[in-house]
């Protein structure tokens, strides 16, 4: 990446050196896992230390963790019929809880206008619900708001059913310890905490017996089938690793940081609405819009400012489709439509955040200077 300030980390984080240097020894290494003679078993010990660095980030065991190829893999496996018999979601998960996994349908659950699942609809939904599955995410990738996951674990629990918790943009930035939380699954992503694009984890509760998804070979206990991602792997091992020695000091700067860049945003455009401004957000990630700005044109005109910022939801960067999480939140379709997410993450600098302003100034003031030309023509 050559961006000269990239804030677009809840897209994909900067590769942390040691994921760096994991995912290079493993490939010189190579060996597959199953084999038995010492190449292969060299590979299976950098699994395993990964599954135990993995498990170690979130609290749990080593044999509760299951590798994938990511946080959609994840979600996917997690959302199966075997589990539950009615799945409820709520209405600001990422699209790969809101397919339904495996399921025909889902309950909608809302989110109140600050961003947050509504409890008192959970309540609701559950009631009526037989052997319930429910997915909350611990914090939303566009806004950034923490969601209530302990609350909703303990009334899913007290319903006789299982929280299913993507918990993809959280390490690295707030506490995600898997018991506290009461999660009873939870989706991890390596390439979000500075580990490598393409590897993630499901993290089960001990008693549960997943329907995998890929059969065939009998990895990760036959619950998914293929030759693992040997490099993937020790990298997000790696990766997990260096996030559970350090991210309270980081999370503490991030938060220095973006408490920066919102004054100085407001500063430029005090009629900038910062989304879910109200509640509890993790500490790298502001989501804004300026009445009358539409995010396509912002976008564009940062990157030629050599600023990496997303429009709407990360995932769908590139293509201009209104954000279903401002939309569950009640914001305005036009205003969705400005949407900017900015995010930050463990390198990055001041440097980066003024360059940003100094980006943002100038536009705001080449789009102010257009709008008085047409006011003066009309
Ligand atoms: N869940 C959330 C909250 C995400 O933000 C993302 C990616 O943006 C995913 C799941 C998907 O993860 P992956 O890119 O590893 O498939």
């Amino acid at each position: 990446m050559t961006k000269l300030a990239y804030l677009d980390w809840n897209a994909t984080a900067r590769l942390r050196p040691e994921a760096r240097e994991a995912v290079l020894a493993a490939l010189q290494a190579g060996g597959n896992p199953s084999s038995v003679h010492g190449a292969g078993r060299a590979a299976r010990r950098l699994v395993e230390q990964a599954r135990e660095q993995v498990a170690a980030l979130v609290g749990v065991k080593p044999s509760q963790v299951v590798f994938t190829s990511g946080g959609t893999e994840a979600n996917a496996l997690a959302l199966s019929p075997a589990l539950g018999d009615t799945l409820l979601v709520s209405a600001i998960e990422h699209p790969s809880v809101r397919s339904g996994g495996r399921f025909a349908g889902f309950q909608d659950i809302p989110v109140t206008t600050d961003g947050a699942v509504d409890l008192d609809a959970l309540q609701r939904g559950l009631a009526g619900a037989a052997r319930p599955l429910a997915s909350v995410m611990l914090a939303n990738n566009e806004t950034g708001v923490i969601q209530p996951v302990a609350q909703a674990a303990e009334m899913v629990h007290a319903a006789g059913g299982l929280l299913h918790v993507d918990a993809v943009q959280g390490p690295g930035r707030i506490a995600c310890d898997f018991n506290t939380l009461g999660a009873d699954l939870m989706t991890l992503s390596a390439h979000k905490i500075g580990g490598p694009l393409g590897a993630g984890a499901l993290i089960k509760r001990e008693s549960i017996n997943l329907d995998g998804l890929l059969k065939g070979g009998g990895q990760e206990r036959g619950v998914r089938a293929g030759t693992e991602n040997v490099p993937g792997i020790a990298g997000f091992g790696a990766a997990a690793e260096a996030v559970a020695r350090v991210w309270r000091e980081e999370a503490a700067r991030m938060a220095a940081l973006r408490d920066r860049l919102e004054a100085g945003l407001k500063a430029i455009a005090p009629q900038a609405v910062i989304f879910g401004a109200n509640a509890s957000r993790l500490p790298n990630t502001t989501l804004f819009a300026i009445p009358g700005v539409k995010a396509e044109t912002a976008v564009i005109a940062l990157d030629l400012e050599g600023v990496a910022v997303s429009s709407g939801a990360a995932c769908s960067s590139g293509k201009v489709t209104p954000s279903h999480v401002l939309a569950a939140m009640g914001v305005p379709a036009d205003l969705t439509l400005g949407a900017i997410r900015l995010s930050l993450g463990y390198s990055t600098t001041d440097l980066e955040i003024e360059r940003f302003l100094k980006a943002w100034a100038k536009l705001a003031e080449s789009l102010y200077k257009s709008r008085k030309q047409r006011d003066i023509a009309a």
